[in-house]
């Protein structure tokens, strides 16, 4: 069990992760996670350095999916801001949200990859079906109750240590 909530890479944002490297490892598709991952909890604005990061990723090569258990309607409609796609369903961590969200990449588990800010949703998810999985730090701290229940267990359950950036210590 532990296992499953160990990501493969941890990261500060999605903007410090080596794209490149990734798909001269053969991976081509992304399913990544909205909230405090791409954006602030429920803010669902594009801005220009999101914006060039997918265009980066798309220049590479990858197919991206979003994938959220939020309101699918906001979800969608960011994902037609940012020119990708959105799953159809959420329901993480359970194995059909990410295989919905597969099937609509055209992908396979072998070549994709989950990006994520939550570790009982993201990672556990991912890794149950064998999925690629990084963890990312939440952008923000404010963020819905649910999730703020699930940050404790996170750091009971499976030792993560927070490092949100307004929080973040000078290295
Ligand atoms: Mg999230």
């Amino acid at each position: 069990m532990h296992s499953l909530l160990k990501p493969r890479q941890i990261h500060s944002s999605i903007f410090d992760i080596n794209l490149m490297s990734l798909w001269n490892q053969g991976y081509q598709n992304i399913i990544i996670d909205v909230d405090n991952t791409m954006t602030a909890w429920n803010r669902y604005i594009t801005t220009p350095k999101l914006k060039n990061w997918a265009l980066i990723a798309k220049d590479i090569g990858f197919r991206i999916c979003l994938l959220s258990n939020s309101n699918q309607s906001k979800v969608k409609q960011f994902a037609l801001d940012l020119g990708v796609i959105s799953s159809p369903v959420g329901g993480k961590p359970f194995p059909r949200a990410f295989r919905s969200a597969l099937s609509a990449l055209g992908a396979s588990v072998k070549n994709t990859l989950v990006i994520g800010d939550q570790i009982f949703t993201d990672i556990l998810g991912g890794n149950r079906i064998g999925l690629y999985t990084i963890l990312v730090d939440p952008i923000d701290k404010r963020e819905f109750i649910g999730t703020k229940l699930s940050r404790l267990m996170e750091q009971l359950v499976a030792g993560r240590r927070y490092v949100c950036k307004s929080h973040r210590q000078p290295r």
